[in-house]
């Protein structure tokens, strides 16, 4: 089954193809994206009513590139996969409309799919990917979670972040160090020329059992720490790269030590890091680490694939479509706030 793939849920208009009769990556017929990221990065954060207009702009035609670089006429798609949320509302009724109009012309099925599934399945798109069962770490711009995945559809919500997320913190301590939006990469820079052993930033929430994370605290740790070096007078761009670096270690080691717990809790060998922050270097070094330690094993998706995709939304998609799954033919689905758990199984 070839499906067409639409994401749109925040300020990446991603598309993509995915035909169900090859196997993991080599499915994955052709895929493109726009990312808006540099027209937000003026306002310092994602603008909601920019965001809609731009998808409005950019969607159809990435739908005709993609369709272009696979070879294929829109006659030939099978079926459509959108993501229905979680997201800004009126970003996922652009994907959300478009992916119904088409499948009515067109007369196939369409079905919306969950954002985060699709984060959590992208490393499925690589040559090295996980089998089921697997633990996944899920560290994004919105969520932090970690969940048990027993098969497609099958998750259990291990623990996540009671305030801030991951990706929120990285972004959050950018704008204090007057870095670029978004602040991920500009901080994971920065930390490069940092002595690690100078600041020791607190690890929340790691001296108590669970598995839940909270990463607001360390943020107002950075604040505290750059406005004491700044009233002092002694916040040069070493001291900078320091507190960065300082920071960068105190989120990689807690999630580090958070994916420790829930593989001996769970009792599995394998651990998926999927999200945006999962493109963090230094991350998936000391995850790699750690899971050899245990004699587990770390997947990711590459890094392209971290960050919003069509990619991933095609490929969840088609998995569904295939087994049977489509939304009610004119009930397109836009859901702003969606917990994974509630996802069923497909079939
Ligand atoms: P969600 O998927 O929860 O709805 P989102 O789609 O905005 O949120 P993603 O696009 O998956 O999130 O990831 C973006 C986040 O990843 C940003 O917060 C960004 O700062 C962070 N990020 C990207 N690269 C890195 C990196 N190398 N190190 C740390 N964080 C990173
Ligand atoms: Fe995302
Ligand atoms: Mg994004």
């Amino acid at each position: 089954m070839r499906v067409l793939g639409i994401e749109t849920s925040c300020d990446e208009t991603g598309v993509a193809i995915y035909d169900t009769s090859r196997q993991g990556g080599d499915g994955l017929l052709a895929d493109a994206l726009y990312s808006q990221v540099s027209m937000h990065a003026e306002y310092g954060g994602v603008v909601p009513e920019l965001a809609s207009r731009d998808h409005t702009r950019k969607l159809l035609p990435l739908i005709e590139q993609v369709l272009a670089e696979a070879k294929m006429t829109r006659a030939e798609l099978e079926g459509i996969a959108y993501t229905a949320g979680p997201g800004l509302v009126g970003a996922l009724m652009v994907g959300a409309s478009t992916a119904h109009g088409m499948a009515r012309a067109l007369d196939i099925p369409v079905l919306g799919v969950h954002h985060m599934e699709g984060h959590l399945l992208a490393p499925m798109l690589e040559e090295k990917a996980p089998a089921f069962p697997f633990v996944a770490l899920l560290v994004s711009g919105g969520h932090t979670q970690l969940v048990a995945v027993q098969g497609l559809g099958e998750y259990t919500l291990l623990g996540e972040s009671v305030d801030d997320a991951a990706g929120e913190a990285f972004d959050k301590a950018a704008k204090m160090l007057g870095l670029a939006y978004p602040g991920g990469p500009e901080v994971a820079r920065l930390a490069e020329t940092g002595d690690p052993k100078r600041f020791r930033f607190p690890r929340p929430m790691t001296d108590r059992p669970g598995l839940d994370f909270s990463f607001s605290g360390l943020k107002t740790h950075t604040l505290t720490t750059l406005r004491q070096h700044e009233e002092a007078g002694t916040l040069d761009a070493q001291t900078r790269a320091d507190i960065t670096r300082a920071f960068e270690e105190a989120v990689v080691d807690t999630l580090v030590i958070k994916c420790r717990r829930a593989l001996d809790q769970t009792g599995l060998k394998r651990i998926v890091m999927a999200g945006g922050v999962s493109a963090n270097t230094r991350l998936r070094e000391r995850l790699a680490v750690e899971t050899q330690k245990r004699g587990a094993e770390a997947f990711y998706p590459r890094g392209r694939f971290c960050t919003d995709n069509g990619a991933m939304i095609a490929y969840v998609g088609a998995q569904r479509l295939a087994a049977g799954e489509r939304d009610v033919p004119g009930e397109m689905q836009a859901t702003p706030r969606w917990p994974l758990e509630r996802l069923s199984t497909p079939g």
